[in-house]
């Protein structure tokens, strides 16, 4: 499977899918045929996972050749992952803790005894179960992973080799190349019984003879499901978005892979110079692997090279763990004391921000976070399940006018136009 990590490659994709593949896709969407064979399905999440696209150009593209009944099955699925990335900012603990959780397990395995065993072989793909073993060695060599064995996986992962939760996270997390902290974190949850409390999911040979075409016949799978628990009970807070006006004074644009289509946020901007920070690495403390710290890297190249052509302005490229030193360097060499970035979600690189941010603001450097429309009018409904933000789809996507391309606060951009003009900028 080749996934070329640039817009241009996206925007392809997001092409042949919409004129070769959506139609068919409610029907053939849950068979999985194997690595090399997914054109059933879009294969766009890698893009859509680090905005080399967004979610409502797919959605836009798609509705300009079909009517919305005959693909809804696919516009629910793009909505689902911004269900889980709302519900996730409703409940960042979630992330803290379940980051915790896997640094306690690795500590453990660390220590080396029968959890590693058992954590070694599921992860080489030498549990003996056929499907299992295969889907361990796909996700490793190719990065991508059907949803059906996504899930089956997990399954047979928490039920059948009883190992923890958190640490399959970690593997797909280091692992996909659209591996990302609420659709990876929650999907976990769910198949666990977390998300939706004492709702599990239970990986079925049948289930698997039949959606795998045969390939694969398991043996020695777990029959029944019981719920995990745990002790904490995590309530919905407040969503926050910054709502910071835009700078007036020179200012840098900061590109992350959560967000590499940022010169759509900041085309009013005039950003003397463009760099992009990767923090891939904070995604775990065990290794990323390497389809996934390839996409993510490339996509952020290409992004930045993108934004400094767009710009006409230097460009830069850091990995680091903790941004400080990188971004406060970077911000004296261009003597900015502003940084635009697109407001990360929960994850690594909000992490990384927050760190840094303190730091910075020490020098006078402030960080401003742009939120994206698209974000504001979706998260705000996922705040439990996501049939509530399911039913709001039709009017979201009325409003969210797609023929434009995600105007993002609209009101602040025109002040911020204002400010220039009236100093003459
Ligand atoms: C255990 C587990 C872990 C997962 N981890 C991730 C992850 O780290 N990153 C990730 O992007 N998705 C994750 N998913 C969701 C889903 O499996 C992938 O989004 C999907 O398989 C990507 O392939 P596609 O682009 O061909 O999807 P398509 O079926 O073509 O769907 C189109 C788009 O809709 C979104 N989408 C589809 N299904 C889901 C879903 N169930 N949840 C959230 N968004 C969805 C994706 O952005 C996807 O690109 C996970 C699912 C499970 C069960």
């Amino acid at each position: 499977m080749t996934v070329t990590a640039t817009r241009e490659a996206g925007l392809e994709r997001t092409e042949a899918f919409v004129h070769h593949g959506v139609r068919q896709y409610a029907k053939s969407r849950n068979f999985d045929f194997g690595p090399g064979n997914h054109a059933n399905v879009s294969v766009l999440s890698p893009y859509i996972r680090h905005r080399l696209i967004l979610e409502q150009e797919v959605i836009a593209q798609t509705l300009a050749s079909h009517s919305a009944g005959h693909v809804a099955k696919f516009l629910e699925e793009v909505f689902w992952r911004a269900y889980f990335k709302g519900w996730l900012q409703h409940r960042p603990a979630v992330w803290a803790d379940y980051r915790r959780s896997v640094d306690a397990l690795v500590a453990a395995l660390e220590a080396g005894n029968e959890l590693l065993d058992r954590y070694n072989a599921a992860v080489g793909g030498n549990t003996g179960i056929d499907c299992f073993d295969a889907w361990s060695r796909e996700l490793v060599e190719t990065g991508y992973l059907h949803n059906h064995a996504r899930m089956w996986f997990a399954s047979i992962w928490v039920f059948t080799l009883k190992l923890p939760w958190q640490l399959g996270a970690d593997f797909f997390l280091r692992h996909l190349v659209d591996g990302d902290p609420a659709s990876n974190t929650l999907s976990w949850r769910w198949v666990s019984g977390l998300h939706t409390k004492g709702k599990t999911y239970l990986a079925r040979v049948s289930n698997i003879v039949n959606y795998t075409d045969g390939r694969f016949n398991p043996q020695g799978l777990s029959m029944t499901a019981e719920p995990l628990t745990e002790d904490v009970e995590y309530e919905p807070q407040a969503l926050e978005f910054r709502d910071e006006p835009l700078p007036t004074e020179r200012c840098g644009l900061l590109i992350t892979e959560d967000d590499c289509y940022a010169e759509s946020l900041a085309a009013q901007l005039r950003p003397s110079a463009v760099t992009g920070g990767l923090a891939i690495r904070n995604r775990s403390s065990l290794p990323v692997g390497i389809e996934a710290f390839n996409f993510s890297s490339s996509a952020i190249r290409d992004a930045v090279d993108r934004a400094g052509r767009l710009f006409n302005v230097e460009t830069g490229y850091f990995e680091a763990d903790d941004w400080s030193e990188n971004l406060a360097e970077w911000a004296t060499q261009h003597h900015v004391n502003a940084i635009v970035t697109a407001m990360p979600p929960v994850g690594p690189v909000a992490d990384a921000l927050a760190v840094a941010s303190h730091t910075l603001s020490r020098y006078g450097i402030r960080i401003i976070q742009l939120s994206r429309r698209y974000d504001r009018e979706t998260w705000p409904h996922a705040q439990r399940g996501y049939f509530k933000l399911k039913k709001q789809i039709p009017a979201i996507i009325d409003r969210l006018e797609l023929d434009e391309l995600d105007p993002v606060m609209p009101q602040r951009v025109v002040a911020s136009d204002e400010t220039r003009l009236s100093s003459g900028g």
